[in-house]
């Protein structure tokens, strides 16, 4: 769990987070949506220690990541897996190099060690075939897969996802973030997604905040999103063309009942 108290950022003049205060879940897919220049980023690199907040208080499960010190940052740092907006491999590594590195730079595994833990999660990304394949010659889904099995490698008890679906077809992206879900759910990870897509809101929404402006305007689920009258979440969610068009198709006398 990760819970963020009053957490505010100024970058001179300019507010960019207000007085945010929002918990992060363990074992769920925690959503973090907005328009671009929101102030989703920001969020997310005060909470690793990127950025240093004005005011507030981030704490990992009870341990208070902005009062300690730098070597007590590096502990808890171990503990977050990323997935990176656009998988951001290492071409000159294969994709077991890839997926070990985290573990070389991190733990003090034994080669076996490592070597069966890279088996294990290239095995859960179903990319067990593809272990002495550069990047180059994947496709976009596997290489956010390998991206996936390398966030996930050493264990991590908090998982952060930018954008994980950019460049993704519809489909893929589907399979993407169903495998992170599920992840979340079988490693009980604190997993954050920074996402613009519906479809992911839709599918894997079980605790989504609305960032506008740096403030957190709205908070729910992908029920709850459907049925909000807040302008400012409506505006997001129906600015694509499909949900416009759902939207219209939606019978007057029930308003809100599209699921
Ligand atoms: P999002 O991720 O939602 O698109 P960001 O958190 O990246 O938004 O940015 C929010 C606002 O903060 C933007 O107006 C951006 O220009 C500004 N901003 C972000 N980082 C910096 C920085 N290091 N210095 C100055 N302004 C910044
Ligand atoms: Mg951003």
């Amino acid at each position: 769990m990760i819970e963020v108290q009053h957490l505010s950022k100024a970058f001179g003049e300019k507010e960019v987070l207000k007085d945010m205060s929002v918990t992060f879940e363990a074992g769920k897919t925690n959503l973090i949506i907005g328009a671009s220049g929101s102030g989703k980023s920001t969020l997310a690199r005060c909470l690793i220690g990127l950025v240093p907040p004005d005011k507030g208080v981030v704490l990992y499960d009870d341990r208070n990541f902005l009062e300690m010190s730098l070597e007590e940052r590096k502990t808890i740092r171990r503990e977050v897996g990323f997935l990176f907006q656009g998988s951001a491999l290492f071409d000159f590594m294969n994709v077991e190099q890839n997926v070990r590195f985290p573990l070389d730079m991190l733990t003090d595994m034994t080669l076996k060690e490592k070597n069966l833990r890279v088996e294990e999660v290239l095995e859960r990304v179903e990319l067990s075939q593809a272990g002495k394949l550069f990047p180059r010659e994947l496709s976009g889904g596997m290489k956010k897969r390998v991206g996936i099995a390398r966030a996930i490698s050493p264990n991590p008890r908090y998982l952060f996802c930018d954008e994980p679906n950019s460049g993704l077809d519809p489909q893929t992206s589907i399979v993407i973030d169903n495998l992170i879900h599920e992840i979340t759910l079988e490693y009980n990870t604190t997993t954050l997604i920074i996402t613009h897509d519906m479809n992911s809101v839709i599918e894997i929404g079980e605790h989504i905040i609305f960032i506008h402006k740096g403030e957190k305007c709205w908070e729910g689920d992908n029920d709850s999103i459907l049925e909000t009258d807040n302008q400012e979440v409506l505006d997001f969610v129906y600015a694509s063309s499909f949900m416009k068009k759902a939207r219209k198709q939606k019978p007057q006398s029930e308003d809100q009942g599209f699921h």
